[in-house]
């Protein structure tokens, strides 16, 4: 055999056996918007128990929908993580998304923490972690008992004393939506006006700003993610430790409907490519296993029944007993930002 012919046979051989490994290759296209290092671990132990290799882009929450847009029916995103119940909504409205029928998921993740059924019985997003929206007070200059409820954020005995992030973001965008699923429409407006009417400064800056605001003595009442505060009640910086210190927290309306929980959640791409590891991955997340590094990772809770976590901060925020967490349908709070949204601005929340 001439040199060339035995060339071109192993050129053609190695291409052969590269498509075969290709049409083999098993992948997952994940499209996230979380990102913590925990979640690396949480991958590569998917990849080692089922060989699916993922493919991750990270981006924030208006990045992926974004892109998920422009790509349309060419989009390569077979899974896609987003942070908040109203954002996950709208992925759902705007047909971002497909609907999932698994049994484990079902099974795994309560019927409250996920979107309502579809006209063809799937279920468009599944809820994977939870974060309470908790209120943080100047330990000294307030009562834990004038800030126990969210109802109290908007009474007048609390003027000049709160802090809180943009109105239309969507956490609080979130929280107002429980807040009018629990009091009616009507009522909640009144408490955004009694709210606004409340502010110690116009809302600026994240959560995390909010917790400070409250250390500093800029405002004595704040609204926050657990998360947020876990985090610092975690970190070794001893600035952050001196501002834990300061505040107090509640979960507030223990004695009503609860706290209000918000959710990180996935669901599988409208025009996902590969499907079936789509679904596979999203069980994979509701495992034992993965929802400990998942709610973990970002000192949350997980959702799948029956799984608790280790944390030392969510543990010390709630005195390590269980809290009363509101039970209405998460997706019912998506459903009402629209309706939130022009009550802020009838109120002149920002
Ligand atoms: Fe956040």
């Amino acid at each position: 055999m001439s040199k060339t012919v035995k060339a071109l046979l192993s050129c053609c051989v190695l291409a052969s056996s590269v498509t075969t490994a290709l049409a083999q290759e098993q992948v997952v296209n994940l499209y996230s918007a979380r990102h913590y290092s925990t979640d690396e671990a949480l991958y590569s132990n998917f990849t080692k128990a089922t060989g699916i290799k993922i493919n991750r882009v990270d981006a924030d929450d208006a990045g992926i929908r974004a892109r998920l847009k422009a790509d349309g029916s060419a989009s390569p995103a077979d899974v896609i993580l987003l942070v908040d119940a109203a954002r996950l909504y709208k992925g759902e409205i705007d047909g971002l998304f497909q609907p999932i029928q698994s049994k484990v998921l079902n099974d795994a993740i309560p019927a409250n923490l996920r979107s309502a059924p579809a006209a063809d019985s799937g279920i468009a997003w599944f809820g994977l972690s939870t974060r309470a929206r908790v209120i943080v007070y100047n330990k000294i200059k307030v009562q834990k008992e004038d800030v126990d409820t969210y109802e109290e954020l908007g009474d007048p005995k609390n003027k000049g004393k709160l802090c809180i992030r943009s109105g239309s973001h969507p956490y609080n965008l979130s929280l107002f939506g429980a807040v009018t699923e629990h009091l009616g429409e009507q009522k909640a407006e009144t408490w955004l006006k009694g709210v606004v009417d409340n502010l110690a400064r116009a809302p600026k800056g994240g959560d995390t700003d909010q917790i400070k605001a409250v250390a500093s003595g800029e405002c004595d009442i704040a609204v926050t993610n657990s998360y947020y505060l876990a985090r610092m009640m975690r970190s070794t910086k001893p600035e952050d430790t001196a501002v834990v210190n300061k505040v107090g927290v509640v979960f507030p309306n223990q004695q009503s409907w609860g706290t209000h929980m918000n959710i990180a959640g996935g669901a599988v791409a409208r025009h996902a490519k590969n499907q079936a590891n789509a679904v596979r991955f999203l069980e994979y997340l509701a495992s034992a296993e993965a929802q400990n590094y998942f709610a973990n990772g970002n000192n949350e809770w997980p959702t799948a029944k029956g799984v608790n976590v280790d944390n030392p901060a969510l543990k010390a925020m709630t005195g390590n007993a269980p809290f009363k967490s509101e039970t209405i349908p998460i997706s019912a709070v998506g459903a009402n930002v629209t309706k939130v949204q022009q009550m802020l601005d009838r109120v002149g929340f920002k």
